[in-house]
């Protein structure tokens, strides 16, 4: 798979400090704020610092460092979130999986039942 990453995608351009968030939380490696357009009580955007496209280019070249500060931004959003009934985990990635922002995110969802996991 050949990564291309786009440092004019609108979350490089918040990293870069040029677009302003809602930071939730936030470490050495990644970034956690309040999608601008929330589908669901808890809808919270976590992403890496570094220029990764997708969730497998994050998997096949972040660092594990990288990969230790998102899964810490993870637990830390997770655990200030009404998310203990349960929540809903989405990476959409490319084309078919309706990625409109080219840069990895994981979108935290919760805070009330989220139904079937797609609609059909
Ligand atoms: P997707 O790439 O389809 O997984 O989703 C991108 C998400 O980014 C959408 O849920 C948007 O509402 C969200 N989004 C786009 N621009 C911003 C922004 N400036 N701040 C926070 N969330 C954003």
């Amino acid at each position: 798979m050949d990564f291309h990453y786009d440092d004019q995608n609108i979350f490089a351009k918040i990293l870069r400090g040029e677009i302003p968030n809602s930071t939730v939380y936030e470490n050495d490696h990644a970034l956690a704020f309040h999608d601008i357009q929330p589908q669901a009580p808890v809808h919270i955007l976590v992403i890496p610092k570094g220029a990764y496209m997708s969730l497998d280019h994050f998997a096949a070249h972040a660092t594990p460092a990288e990969q230790a500060g998102f899964f810490a931004a993870i637990t830390a959003v997770c655990a200030m979130s009404d998310v203990g009934s349960g929540f809903r985990a989405i990476a959409n990635t490319r084309a078919h999986g309706a990625q409109e922002v080219p840069h990895f995110h994981m979108h935290i969802l919760g805070g009330r039942p989220l139904g079937p996991m797609l609609a059909m």
